[in-house]
């Protein structure tokens, strides 16, 4: 065998698991196609600090503190609120891929840049990759093989491995904007703007924010953004020259029924774990990446690479991670289910004392079921029994 484990992705879900195997003195090869890990970036940014805390990535990839947001409705209803402590970080996110490529070098990760993965062949308890670097084609064989490559992921096609139930298409560009309140993010949600998902302000300083939305329908994301920047009244100053950078990005949605078979597992955004109702993505799959390292080095212990011993990843992560998913999709449910005028309604009725109370102190950007838990217990409304009615319909 030419490695103990090839990772198919230098993504920081990849990047973490691979050194998390290689500490344990394994061999393990990275194979990610672009040239330049983090490029092109893909991500708001918006993260809580227990991701740099399970990931080990120093702070200094934070740029800004968020204490609190305004949520705008279509017909421009705004709820806000701002608290004393931080509920989520905005990181540098082509700065955190790097760090995390740069700990799995250090930890023995053989990490090959312009490598794109193009095929395999499984044979006798062993995998052929197949990959072009540098424009040719070159082959490893391993006993194991883990996708980390994104949404879409061709592991998962090449071996029938489950996709996504769900894609949205994100768009999201970086410029100058006038933050009236830098410590808040802007969200709106709006399905003539952003249909089946929200748009988003991040801001980055004062005057530089990170701009963006969501659609979960086939259709261009650039006109939606247009659109947006004409409706939506803090982008009215908004102009295409104020742009610095655009990027675009899938966003997989779902519960994968599997998501490992012989020789191979999933994990990341490969294996859809990410949160339903805001897309965040680095969380879970940090977490099911932890898993996935462990049951790696048991399978390499054992030499038993079968899917009797791999399953055991799937089961472990569906416990923590699965169970957060199965939350968050029921929370989908509900905003799905909620008309643009019942999510007005729902704004206005957020708007007071007891209700601003409850958001900020069960607030967190992991689990926002627990807030969504706690109005839907404690405040006794119509549109509230209608939220209730679709969670469980
Ligand atoms: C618009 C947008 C906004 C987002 N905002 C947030 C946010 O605020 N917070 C958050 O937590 N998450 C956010 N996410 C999700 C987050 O970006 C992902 O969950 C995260 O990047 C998943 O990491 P990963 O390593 O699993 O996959 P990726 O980061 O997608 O990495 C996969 C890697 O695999 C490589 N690859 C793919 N195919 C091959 C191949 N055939 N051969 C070799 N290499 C290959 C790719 O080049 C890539 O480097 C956002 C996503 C989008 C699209």
């Amino acid at each position: 065998m030419d490695y103990d484990v090839v990772v198919v992705g230098g993504g920081p879900i990849g990047c973490f698991v691979a050194r998390h195997i290689a500490e344990n003195g394994r061999r393990v090869l990275i194979l990610e196609e672009h040239k330049e890990i983090g490029e092109p970036p893909h991500c708001a940014g918006l993260v809580s600090s227990e991701v740099l805390s399970i990931s080990g990535v120093k702070d200094d990839v934070i740029l800004n503190e968020i204490r609190g947001a305004n949520i705008y409705a279509y017909d421009g209803t705004k709820l806000s609120f701002l608290g004393e402590k931080t509920y989520a970080l905005v990181i540098d996110r082509i700065l955190f891929d790097k760090r995390l490529s740069m700990m799995a070098e250090h930890s023995g990760v053989e990490l090959s840049r312009d490598s794109r993965v193009i095929g395999f062949k499984r044979d006798n308890n062993k995998v052929e990759v197949i990959f072009i670097k540098n424009g040719r084609e070159s082959k490893v064989i391993t006993p194991l093989v883990i996708g980390a490559d994104g949404a879409y992921s061709m592991v998962a096609r090449s071996f029938n491995l489950p996709l996504p139930k769900e894609v949205i298409y994100g768009f999201q560009v970086e410029g100058e904007l006038n933050c009236v309140n830098p410590y808040q993010v802007d969200v709106m949600v709006d399905n003539g703007t952003s249909p089946g998902w929200f748009s988003w302000i991040i801001p980055l300083s004062r005057d530089y924010a990170r701009i963006g939305l969501g659609i979960n329908i086939k259709g261009n994301p650039r006109e939606y953004f247009d659109k947006l920047c004409n409706k939506w009244e803090p982008l009215r100053s908004f102009k295409s020259s104020n742009i610095k950078r655009i990027m675009g990005g899938l966003i997989p949605l779902g519960l994968i029924e599997r998501s490992y078979t012989d020789n191979v597992m999933l994990v990341g955004d490969a294996a859809v774990q990410l949160k339903p109702l805001s897309g965040g993505g680095l969380y879970l799959g940090l977490l099911a990446g932890l898993i996935c390292s462990d049951i790696a080095l048991e399978a390499l212990d054992r030499w038993d690479f079968s899917s009797n011993v791999l399953s055991k990843y799937h089961k472990l992560w569906m416990k923590s991670v699965g169970k957060e998913i199965k939350l968050g999709l029921r929370l989908r449910k509900i905003f799905l289910g909620l008309t643009d005028k019942e999510r007005s309604e729902l704004l206005r009725t957020l708007d007071n004392q007891e209700a601003k109370s409850i958001i900020l102190s069960t607030g967190n950007i992991d689990h926002p079921w627990r807030v969504a838990y706690k109005i839907m217990t404690h405040i006794k409304v119509p549109i509230i029994a209608r939220m209730l009615s679709l969670a469980f319909s």
